[in-house]
């Protein structure tokens, strides 16, 4: 570990207590592009070896059903057979602040159960993550959370996240242009950035709720995230992470605010509180790596 990393942990007082680490994954059975050669049901493999050997007993998985191959589409079946529950992640993946209306995405939300119902064989399913993390303003916001509830559902909060999703396209474009280079310095910057995360995030907490809450952490099946996940769970670990299952992280009373984004970047606006200033990143405009025109 890092030296300004261990240190940091100190200071948050987590180094030797510990924390909770509930893990889940978005929009299964498929995020972004993937490399040459890569299927979808073999990045839902790696995650789910990584999970075994890392000993995350649950990694709830959230689905958009629109992008199953079938019923019985293997990444949602492979899921399952390794234990691990799902949850609905909206059919279409339709963002509730962009959606034309309230009426279109309840009807997104609806159309994604049978099929994650289906995968879940009696188990409690009833899970929501909203697309984006995006909740709405005002009535629809209100009304939306309304139907969730009416119709039995809690909402998967987030409260750490590494930007997984900024890669995927990315070191997908770069392994198909066979460019190693750029995906080491991807794969390096990624890192660095779950270091410093780890660290803000445990130092936020203190800050905005005098202790170590649990975290929800928000990942995505994508083939970036396939291969550096033993990496990013490796980190937690030196951190001090207990892998805990979803319900059990939100059973904390930090989770008590609804709203969009990421939990205590929310409450900390709700209460006034200052965050600590965050380690800077170094800059690696990741989304250009490898894309047409660029070398
Ligand atoms: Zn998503």
């Amino acid at each position: 570990m890092k030296a300004w990393l261990a240190a940091l942990l100190l200071a948050a007082g987590t180094a030797h207590a510990g924390f909770d680490v509930a893990v889940t994954v978005d929009d299964l059975p498929a995020h972004g592009q993937l490399p040459p050669g890569v299927t979808r049901l073999d990045v839902a493999e790696a995650h789910l070896r990584a999970f075994r050997q890392f000993g995350v007993g649950e990694a709830f998985g959230f689905v958009n059903a629109r992008k199953a191959e079938s019923e019985s589409d293997p990444v949602l079946i492979a899921w399952r057979k390794a234990g691990h529950p799902l949850g609905n992640h909206a059919y279409s993946h339709m963002n509730l602040g962009r959606a034309e209306s309230l009426a279109a995405w309840e009807a997104d939300v609806v159309a994604g159960e049978p099929l994650v119902e289906k995968h879940m064989q009696g188990a409690d399913w009833k899970w929501f993550r909203y697309p984006n993390l995006s909740v709405g303003d005002g009535e629809r916001r209100d009304a939306a959370l309304a139907f969730l509830k009416s119709r039995g559902y809690r909402v998967a909060d987030v409260s750490l996240a590494f930007s997984d999703w900024d890669y995927t396209d990315a070191y997908a474009r770069c392994k198909a242009a066979g460019n190693e280079a750029a995906v080491v310095a991807m794969t390096a910057h990624y890192l660095r950035g779950v270091d410093i995360s780890i660290a803000q995030a445990l130092a936020e907490s203190k800050a905005v709720y005098g202790r170590t809450i649990p975290l929800v952490l928000l990942t995505h099946v994508g083939a970036f995230s396939a291969v550096t996940l033993p990496e990013v769970l490796s980190r937690l670990k030196a951190a001090g992470a207990r892998f805990v299952p979803l319900a059990q992280a939100q059973a904390d009373p930090a989770y008590g605010r609804f709203g969009g984004g990421s939990l205590i970047t929310r409450e900390a606006r709700a209460q006034n509180t200052k965050l600590p200033a965050r380690v800077a990143a170094d800059v690696l405009d990741v989304k250009a790596m490898c894309a047409a025109g660029s070398r």
